[in-house]
């Protein structure tokens, strides 16, 4: 079951052999070679894409971005249907010199309205203030169902204080932390984001640390600390943690026992969505990553480190996650009994795996389930959509990032009658025609408000 197929893995031996070469012309030409000879044919047909993947990963390796750090499960066989996908993974990983018209089309004609009817915004009500009240003493502890029995939780996430390199980039930011708001109000879940970098010296994957510190200690009142990546997206707006399981733990990341502490695999778990009990625990871990962070040598030594001891690990400077997991595989009886490796559903989900197969979860499935019939997270690992490049093509990432978006959005759309009109359209339909009763629709806010239903059948 857990094949870890690595990606782009021949991508990076490529990429060490450019480091090694000393970032040469000769070194470029001859690796051209070597690409095309190797893996051009099979993995990206053209030469000019050959190019483009290689100027990607030369770039990519002076910048010491990270190489694509997900378990890849057995790669989902369906991959050019229902997404068009297949045709697009031949375009190019830049963002720069992406065209954005290609993503903004839509599909569709207006519906057409009988221009001499007066418009109106939907069935005339007229007793809306006895309606409400009559609801409001039906439901006296609707302010106060937010979370029975759950920890307070806050959420954060953040990006770079700068613009994305294309404006497309702030798009897709915006829908994430648009799905994430969506989550956290229907679970009473508060949301930070973060956009300043508290310290320079750990910048990139490494700022969530000092921000996370200092989140703890300014908020005594928040038990659970949620660091969620930008680039990931609720897809199961209904899924409600376990937090009954996590009751005597501190931190609970996505992955595998037998990766992490006996492989000592550098993606036996992932860091872009995990969760932080607010804990002198949480203060001394983050104290025990934070030294192979600061940019620079002392984070390339780190990653050499790091390299050498784990698992398929590339060469390449220290990410907070191989540090995590060296942390872990090698100081087992200090950290161990207080982390849960989750595997039962997706706290963080690798997109590859997941994202064609929508269509068929919608088909044979429902919001609530958290797992691969539901996934509740999303995680667009690599996909970069805020920067120069990334390790997938472009145009597949934003498609399907738009895709996901959608997916979740539905979920919140139908509480209010609409739907996207296909996962791949931002227009919307009604699937439900409003009535002049619209507090009588039959359990619509139980049915989808997750944390009301709870408290709902909990009380009753
Ligand atoms: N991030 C940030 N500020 C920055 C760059 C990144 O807060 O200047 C955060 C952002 O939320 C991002 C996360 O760090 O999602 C990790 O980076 P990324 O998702 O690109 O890594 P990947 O998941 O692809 O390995
Ligand atoms: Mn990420």
């Amino acid at each position: 079951m857990l094949e870890s197929f690595l990606g782009p893995r021949r991508m990076y031996q490529i990429r060490r052999l450019v480091r090694h070469g000393k970032l040469t012309v000769l070194c470029l030409v001859m690796t051209v070679v070597v690409l095309r000879g190797t893996i051009g044919a099979g993995k990206f047909g053209t030469p000019e894409q050959d190019f483009d993947n290689l100027r990607v990963h030369f770039y990519a390796s002076r910048n010491h971005h990270r190489p694509n750090r997900v378990l890849e499960e057995a790669r989902s066989e369906s991959s050019s249907e229902g997404s068009g996908e297949h045709a697009a993974e031949t375009g190019s990983n830049s963002y720069e010199t992406f065209d954005m018209s290609k993503i903004l089309v839509d599909e569709g004609e207006e519906e057409k309205r009988d221009p001499n009817k007066p418009y109106t915004l939907g069935p005339k009500i007229s007793d809306w203030d006895e309606q409400r009240a009559g609801w409001l003493r039906k439901n006296p502890d609707f302010p106060s169902f937010i979370r029975p029995n759950k920890p307070r939780v806050l959420l954060v996430t953040g990006s770079s204080p700068k613009p994305c390199e294309n404006p497309v980039g702030d798009h897709y930011l915006l829908k994430a932390i648009k799905n994430k708001i969506d989550y956290c109000r229907l679970h009473g879940i508060e949301v930070f984001y973060n956009m300043a970098l508290l310290d320079a010296e750990m910048a990139g994957f490494w700022a969530k640390l000092p921000l996370i510190r200092k989140l703890l200690l300014s908020h005594p009142e928040v038990e659970f600390l949620w660091w969620m990546d930008s680039d990931a997206m609720f897809t199961d707006m209904a899924f409600e943690l376990p937090w009954e399981r996590y009751k005597d733990v501190n931190l609970v990341m996505h992955g595998w026992n037998e990766m992490v502490y006996d492989q000592k695999n550098w993606i036996g778990l992932n860091t872009g969505s995990f969760l932080l009990r607010n804990t002198q625990w949480a203060l001394d871990l983050l104290d025990t990553l934070a030294p192979m962070g600061p940019k620079g040598k002392i984070r390339e030594e780190a990653g050499k480190l790091l390299t050498r001891e784990l698992k398929d690990r590339p060469v390449f400077e220290a990410d907070d996650q191989s540090a995590m997991v060296y942390i872990l595989a090698t100081q087992r009886e200090k950290w161990g009994d207080k982390v849960y490796l989750e595997s039962a559903y997706y706290l963080h989900g690798y997109w590859g795996i997941l994202v064609d197969r929508y269509e068929e979860m919608i088909e044979n499935y429902h919001p609530g389930l958290g797992d691969h019939r539901w996934p509740l997270v999303t995680h667009f690992v690599g996909c970069k959509p805020c920067g120069k490049f990334g390790d997938y093509p472009v145009e597949r990432c934003l498609k399907q990032m738009d895709r996901a978006f959608n997916f979740g959005d539905n979920q919140i759309l139908q509480m209010y009658g609409f739907s996207h009109k296909s996962l791949a359209s931002r227009k919307v339909k009604r699937v439900r025609n409003e009535t002049g009763n619209p507090l009588e629709v039959k359990d619509e806010l139980g049915l989808l408000h997750p944390a009301f239903k709870a408290a709902r059948t909990s009380s009753s």
